[in-house]
């Protein structure tokens, strides 16, 4: 497993739609195994393909916080929300590819996800509290969605001059 250098907003990258998983391929297996490492090591609760340069519809995620629980590693190919509770939720988002920005999302409390696993079978779960907001948040990165994007333009524009600012000091470092 390798880890894999985080996008860091703004990249054009991250604002496009990624394309759809046709085949668990060997390449597939190992992307998902290199993201998931790299997500545990940033640490983080979820990354998507796009976030490491690779412009596929495939997500990784594991919200399991307490450290009393086992770990939850999920791979989801080509996730779709099927269904979405009229409830709503607001968490305090952050993000690998905008680190040390967060703010409060609203999104739907509750949401249905199909997705086919690593062996290429179809999978549905339904996702509630920081699962469902996480399994949203990623699954927004597949279509070049960011958190900020939900957020006033005066606020969004302030965190992309800040993003902008940070990744000048890291070139430069
Ligand atoms: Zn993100």
């Amino acid at each position: 497993m390798t880890l894999r250098p985080i996008l860091i907003h703004p990249d054009p990258r991250l604002k496009k739609v990624a394309d759809p998983v046709t085949a668990v391929t060997e390449e597939v297996r190992t992307l998902a195994s290199d993201m998931l490492e790299t997500m545990y090591h940033a640490p983080g609760i979820g990354l998507a393909a796009p976030q490491v340069g690779v412009m596929t519809r495939l997500l990784v995620m594991d919200c399991v916080k307490d450290e009393t629980q086992a770990a939850r590693p999920m791979v989801l190919l080509n996730p779709e929300v099927t269904w979405a509770s009229e409830a709503l939720n607001t968490y305090e988002e952050g993000c690998l590819s905008i680190p040390e920005q967060y703010a409060d999302v609203e999104r739907p409390a509750e949401v249905e996800v199909r997705w086919m696993d690593l062996e290429g079978e179809t999978q549905s779960e339904r996702f509630d509290g920081l699962w469902a907001t996480c399994v949203q948040h990623e699954i927004d990165h597949l279509d070049g969605k960011l958190f900020i994007d939900y957020l006033k333009p005066l606020r969004r524009q302030m965190i992309t001059r800040k993003m902008q600012k940070l990744k000048r000091e890291r070139a430069r470092a």
